[in-house]
């Protein structure tokens, strides 16, 4: 019987052992750290994100890095096929907002713990505290994997999933990418992605903590519109973070590292600026009397309004009825353009991925092998591949894991 070897017991490794193991194959899994699924615990805020109800042919466009690379592998085990997948393991679902699919008991945990059961119902031999070193071929041809303790593991084939270099504190730190340079592979530049994102301007720190649900925001460089979307976002003592902020990052982090860009905010997305206007007309009416800071509190969060305030320009104790048509017109178009300067980014240990890995051009898209190793396979985040938010990366490593589990 054929023995496989899975590197890395994250989202990936797990599902190429199962799938492995149900076509027959004895499986070793080995994973550095003392429990399996250490990244995939954190994921989704501890809710696990595990993918995305949306058509097939979105996840393509929810693709950053080499979406094409991924016809074969989406297809082979598919966003409605993951969903299944968990199900009959136990584990119900419940679809959110933008499609995003979770456990229906919001806890990462059911998954890790479908996943170890079903290996252990396979028979899947798992050892843990087990770093693999390096990876050993003979004549173009796998032959196993050479451990830290100096231990050599043989098999017939081997499977990478050892996951990127982000949050390196659940174990992902790069070996992979050492690993398939070893054997002779390319690794595109790495970077971390999806990554918070620090800001100039002195109110973004007096913001921190502050969620904005519902506005959309856009990124220009100079005149050039870099990124637009709608969405949800968070203030931090450094800058901005939120899915709309990580997301974003995946797209201009590039030009960001270059130099600065401007973040604008539509805190009133829903309305035009005549219509926010008119409604500011309304509010001003209402409260014609009162000082302007006091007369414009139901239209803010508590903590954004003294900010947006000052940034006014109108003196904050001036009457409302002494507000000028040009003061109230500025003020409505800075609620359009909140506007504020972006630096740069946060690094790995902040990323929920890593951009960047294995080049796949070196990789046969239906199967996940080395077209330089034969047995040698890969899967997961290890690959240069990558996704915005939404439970797409996870999809990822199903996906691949699952065609390379097959294939071995
Ligand atoms: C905070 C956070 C939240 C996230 N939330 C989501 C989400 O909700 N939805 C989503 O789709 N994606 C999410 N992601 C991204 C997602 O977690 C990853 O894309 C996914 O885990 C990648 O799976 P993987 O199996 O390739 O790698 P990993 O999950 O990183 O697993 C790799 C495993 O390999 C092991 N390993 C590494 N080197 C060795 C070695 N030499 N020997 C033995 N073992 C080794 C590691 O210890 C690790 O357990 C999130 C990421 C982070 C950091």
């Amino acid at each position: 019987m054929n023995k496989i070897l899975v590197v890395g017991g994250g989202a990936a490794g797990m599902m190429a052992a199962v799938t492995a193991a149900r076509n027959g194959k004895k499986v070793l899994l080995i994973e550095k750290n003392e429990k399996l699924g250490k990244k995939l615990f954190i994921t989704g805020k501890g809710r696990c994100n595990i993918t995305n109800a949306a058509d097939i042919e979105d996840l393509f466009s929810a693709v950053v890095s080499n979406p094409k690379f991924l016809y074969s592998s989406f297809y082979s085990m598919t966003n409605d096929q993951v969903i299944d997948f968990f199900e009959e393991l136990g584990v119900k679902t419940k679809v959110e907002r933008g499609g995003r699919v979770f456990p229906e008991s919001d806890h990462s945990s059911d998954v890790i713990r479908a996943l170890e059961q079903e290996m252990k119902r396979l028979g899947v031999e798992i050892r843990l505290r087990a770093e693999a070193e390096k990876i050993l071929a003979e004549d173009g041809r796998v032959t196993g994997v050479r451990l830290s303790s100096g231990k050599e593991l043989h098999a017939d084939a081997v499977i990478i999933a050892t996951g990127g270099i982000s949050y390196p504190s659940t174990g992902s730190t790069g070996d992979g990418y050492r690993f398939a340079r070893e054997c002779g592979h390319k690794v595109a530049d790495l970077s971390p992605a999806l990554v918070p994102m620090e800001v100039k301007e002195w109110y973004a720190r007096e913001l921190m903590g502050l969620s904005l649900r519902n506005v959309e925001i856009r990124i220009t460089d100079g005149k050039k519109k870099l990124y637009e979307e709608f969405g949800e976002m968070l203030f931090t003592h450094y800058g901005v973070t939120g899915p709309v902020i990580l997301s974003a990052s995946s797209i201009v982090g590039k030009k960001l590292r270059e130099h600065p860009l401007t973040l604008h905010i539509d805190l009133k997305p829903a309305l035009t600026e005549e219509q926010l206007d008119k409604r500011m007309l309304r509010e001003f009416e209402a409260n014609h009397n009162r000082q302007f800071k006091n007369a414009v509190d139901s239209l803010f969060p508590s903590k954004l309004k003294p900010v947006i305030v000052e940034l006014s320009g109108i003196q904050e104790d001036k009457k409302v009825n002494e507000v000028t048509k040009e003061e109230r017109l500025h003020f409505v178009r800075l609620i359009k353009d909140f506007s504020m300067t972006l630096t740069g980014m946060r690094g790995y240990n902040e990323a929920i991925i890593t951009k960047g890995g294995v080049s796949v051009k070196e990789i046969d898209p239906g199967t996940m092998e080395s077209k330089l190793v034969n047995g040698l396979y890969f899967a997961g985040e290890v690959l240069d591949l990558d996704a915005v938010t939404g439970g797409y990366n996870l999809q990822i490593a199903w996906s691949t894991g699952y065609l390379a589990g097959l294939n071995a």
